[in-house]
């Protein structure tokens, strides 16, 4: 039986970064930038002002307050999204709205709420010259440049933006926009096949039956690849013989990872172990974990390719703790994304948690913070088969294989779900 450490680094040593894809920029949220993203262009692009209120020249307004407002005459107004054709000449000002390109001549912008104007006029129109307009009361000096946005003040025409690795996160999606980009190029997301063995599984959907209960691990690790960033793609389930799991085998051999669940314990169906020898090569099949322990990692060949094949044991909880631990940190890997690791936490333990067998227990745990400190407690049962406790968790607390019991008030390691 290998440690939990060694099972990662065998699957880790096979699995390699997918090859880079353009992918539209909504999609490529939480993929991982294969190459640097310079800047086209200025942003702003141009000089444009901060607030709506009158574009002057600051020297103009120097002598203006409340008392004696400095008297401006008003020579256009100006939208966003469009330019003033003229120049603010000394003793002019155009209204000017957020967004606006400043105006030639203006240097500052004067705010409404620091102006005698009582209402905002709506009969001006975008963009249109108002002529022979009327005058405004400037009521505070303006500093050269205030509610001025510079063009290029927050990125520079030919700045790096973002450097190959950065895995994109919502703001950065958002500036690439704003450069005109309209693909990034990234890291591909793995095509990841999912297959469950039973006899006993049923699609959800169909009547239950007696003996039989529904395929739910299809689901779970199909939504734990989702959340890793891989695509699932579910086969369905393959019946407990060498045939018909080798015939679903051969569906899922045009993906980048293939995921089972059941079928690598040591019970008289348990075929997985048989295809995998048949089909490709076997590399583990126990890890020293609890629960979890039949985890079968091995390769599938495919052509001259070879699939890297994950069997996850049959039990719900244990299926689910494995692909947490080694199926999420191959995807990240595929996806060329660091930092799989969960963050970890100490905290007290509030129940008592025995390991009979020198395994590494991983025990689905509520994490509470109580006067400053984490405090653990379990989620009830800890069957492999109750799922439920595995829907209550925020946190696993991970007990070495050389601690035999965890007592209440212990100090623990946990590892944060989420
Ligand atoms: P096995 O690994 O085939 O010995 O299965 C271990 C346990 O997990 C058995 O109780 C199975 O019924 C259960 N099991 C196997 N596959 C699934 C599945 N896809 N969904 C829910 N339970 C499963
Ligand atoms: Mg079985």
């Amino acid at each position: 039986m290998i440690s939990v450490e060694e099972a990662l680094e065998r699957i880790l040593a096979f699995v390699i970064r997918l090859e880079p894809e353009r992918q539209p920029l909504p999609d490529a949220l939480g993929q991982v930038l294969a190459e640097d993203a310079v800047a086209g262009f200025d942003i702003p692009p141009f000089d444009n002002t901060a607030m709506d209120g009158y574009a002057v020249r600051a020297a103009d307004t120097v002598d203006a307050s409340d008392s004696n407002p400095v008297r401006l005459q008003i020579s256009g107004e100006l939208a966003a999204g469009y330019l003033y054709e003229g120049e603010v000449a000394a003793g002019a000002a155009v209204r000017i709205m957020t967004g606006a390109p400043m105006p030639r001549g203006a240097d500052a912008v004067v705010p409404f709420e620091e102006t005698d104007e009582q209402v905002a006029s709506s009969e001006h129109r975008h963009g249109k010259f108002q002529k022979g307009a009327e005058t405004v009361g400037i009521l505070k000096a303006a500093k050269q440049g205030a509610n001025v946005r510079n063009a290029g003040e927050d990125v520079r025409q030919g700045d790096v933006i973002m450097r190959a690795g950065t895995t994109l996160n919502a703001a950065q999606i958002g500036v690439l926009a704003s450069l005109g980009y309209a693909e990034a190029t990234v890291y591909r997301r793995p095509a990841v096949a999912i297959l469950s063995t039973g006899d006993e599984l049923l699609e959800i959907g169909a009547p239950i039956a007696p003996g039989k209960i529904y395929d739910s691990n299809a689901y779970s690790v199909a939504s734990m690849v989702r959340e890793a960033g891989g695509i699932p793609k579910r086969l369905g389930i393959a019946s407990d013989t060498v045939e018909a799991l080798t015939a679903k085998l051969h569906e899922a051999l045009d993906a980048d990872l293939v995921i089972t669940s059941a079928g690598v314990s040591r019970g008289d169906y348990d075929v997985v172990k048989d295809v995998l020898a048949k089909e490709g090569e076997i590399d583990f099949w126990t890890v020293r974990m609890k629960p979890g322990k039949p985890l079968a990692f091995g390769t599938f060949r495919a052509g001259n390719r070879r699939v890297p094949h994950i069997g996850l044991p049959g039990n719900p909880v244990s299926s689910m703790i494995t692909f947490e631990l080694f199926g999420r940190a191959a995807i990240y890997k595929m996806l060329g994304k660091s930092g799989w690791q969960r963050q970890q936490v100490q905290a007290i333990a509030e129940d008592r948690i025995l390991n009979t067998d020198g395994r590494r227990v991983y025990a689905r745990a509520i994490l509470t913070e109580q006067d400053g400190r984490y405090h653990a407690s379990l989620t009830g049962p800890q069957g492999s088969g109750i799922l439920t406790s595995m829907a209550l968790a925020n946190a696993l607390i991970v007990v070495p294989e050389d601690v035999a019991a965890i007592e209440p008030g212990d100090e623990v390691t946990c590892l944060l779900l989420g």
